[in-house]
């Protein structure tokens, strides 16, 4: 048999990195409650073509990232690669966008088919945000204040915002014929991937991380130079606003984002502190998606945040509590076994905080030292014969060097509470 291992790029999170996680989505949580969103979630499987519609045939998602396949009745289905089709696709289903405002949220794994590296998987997390009904930038702005807060709360630094315009369909259009030219005349400087997306898709070559593209990308005509009235005027509202929220960002004009049904206001965050995979966030307006969907137009915009790499930046050692058990209740004897199972019931009834480890599988005093010692418990409770038949615990503390005592059983949950405080 091969050795057993995960499937590339997915990655188990054990048990001494999920307080980290739950941490963060603790976090998350509470922000998003502050701004009204509200928790949507979504299967993880939709059909293939949802996603070939919604993020285009040209991208790199849908043309080499996705997991596909057929299932038994032979219909294709894919692994989701990101949040918003899926979130779109069921406002669409039960009728949440007719004439309503939405502010919604998901949080979970995404799949796509990556070379895995540092900061890149093939399963990861991202939290989705996404607004619906609302068409001026302020919302725009208040997503972005939104991510500012969170990076704040996290005490995240060195992150920065650029932000650009993609503009409506139709200017967007017409920059894409100045590009095609800009590009055609350059033949000989792209590299392959670029050839092909000047035949299918020009603006994605700006979004090209190779770095023998980047002075020809950075020569390339300014998308901000063709933008319609609307949409320029979006622009400027939402940069006013965000100046007046004293917000920081860089215009970048070459910000086109990897999927396509994004237009007017597109956006990213990173850091110098992650290396390569430099972005944490990303986000844009899709005023068009929904009508492309056959439903009534809804203009909408929302952000993703990838988890793990937003991980990777928080001061985990200073902000998230260890977690450890308070109390690690020793049990001496078989004959006393029963009884110690429900003293510690007792304890969880009288005083649900506390965290109390029974040593479940027997072993001498000696070696449940041991083990209580390795727990990380602040307070050893000891039940042996003796205690039993006087009703009663030694108490030992273990982190410090307060003498044993004797306590009644009926003083437990006194005597906890005040020893730990709690
Ligand atoms: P990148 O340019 O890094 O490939 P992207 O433009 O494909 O990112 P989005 O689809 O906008 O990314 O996803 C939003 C965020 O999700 C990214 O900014 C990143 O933090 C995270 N993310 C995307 N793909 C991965 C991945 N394969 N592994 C880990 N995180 C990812
Ligand atoms: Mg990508």
């Amino acid at each position: 048999m091969t050795k057993l291992q995960a499937v590339r790029g997915m990655h188990d999170i054990l048990m001494h990195e999920t307080p980290n996680w739950e941490f963060l989505e603790k976090s998350i949580r509470s922000i998003l409650n502050q701004y009204c969103y509200k928790e949507i979630r979504l299967p993880i499987l939709e059909k293939t073509e949802l996603f070939k519609h919604a993020i285009g045939d040209n991208t790199d998602i849908v043309s080499k990232e996705m997991y596909s396949f057929e299932d038994k009745n032979k219909s294709s289905l894919t692994l989701r690669p990101e949040g918003t089709a899926s979130c779109v696709r069921a406002g669409i289903e039960h009728g949440l966008f007719y004439n309503q405002i939405q502010r919604l949220w998901y949080m979970g794994p995404m799949f796509r088919y990556e070379k895995p590296q540092k900061g890149r998987q093939r399963q990861f997390h991202q939290l989705g945000v996404e607004a619906f009904g609302l068409s001026g930038p302020d919302i725009d702005a208040e997503q972005i204040m939104m991510c500012d807060r969170m990076w704040k709360q996290l005490k995240i630094k060195n992150i920065n915002l650029q932000i650009n315009s993609l503009g409506t369909p139709e200017s967007r259009l017409n920059y894409r014929n100045i590009l095609v030219d800009y590009f055609s005349s350059n033949r000989n400087d792209l590299d392959e991937d670029s050839l092909v997306r000047l035949e299918k898709n020009p603006l994605r070559i700006l979004d090209s991380k190779n770095p023998d593209m980047k002075s020809l990308i950075k020569n390339a005509p300014n998308i901000n130079e063709y933008l319609d009235i609307e949409s320029a005027a979006h622009f400027a509202e939402l940069r006013e606003l965000l100046d007046h929220a004293n917000i920081k960002y860089n215009i970048n004009s070459k910000l086109v984002r990897g999927l396509d049904y994004y237009g007017k206001t597109v956006y990213e965050w990173t850091t110098r502190d992650l290396g390569a995979q430099n972005t944490v966030c990303a986000g844009g307006r899709y005023d068009d998606l929904i009508e492309n969907h056959g439903s009534p137009p809804t203009p909408a915009i929302g952000f993703a945040i990838g988890i793990e790499r937003l991980l990777e930046l928080i001061d985990l050692e200073n902000l998230v509590a260890k977690d450890m058990p308070h109390v690690y209740l020793l049990i001496a004897g078989d004959e006393v076994r029963k009884f110690g199972l429900l003293l510690a019931e007792e304890v969880r009834n009288q005083l649900p905080n506390v965290k109390i480890l029974t040593n479940c599988g027997g072993g001498s005093l000696k070696n449940q030292f041991k083990k209580a010692d390795k727990s990380g418990a602040e307070i050893a409770l000891i039940l042996g014969e003796n205690e039993l038949e006087r009703k009663q615990l030694t108490v030992k503390y273990l982190r410090d060097e307060k003498p044993q005592v004797t306590i009644k059983y009926s003083e437990i949950s006194n005597f906890l509470s005040k020893a730990l405080s709690i």
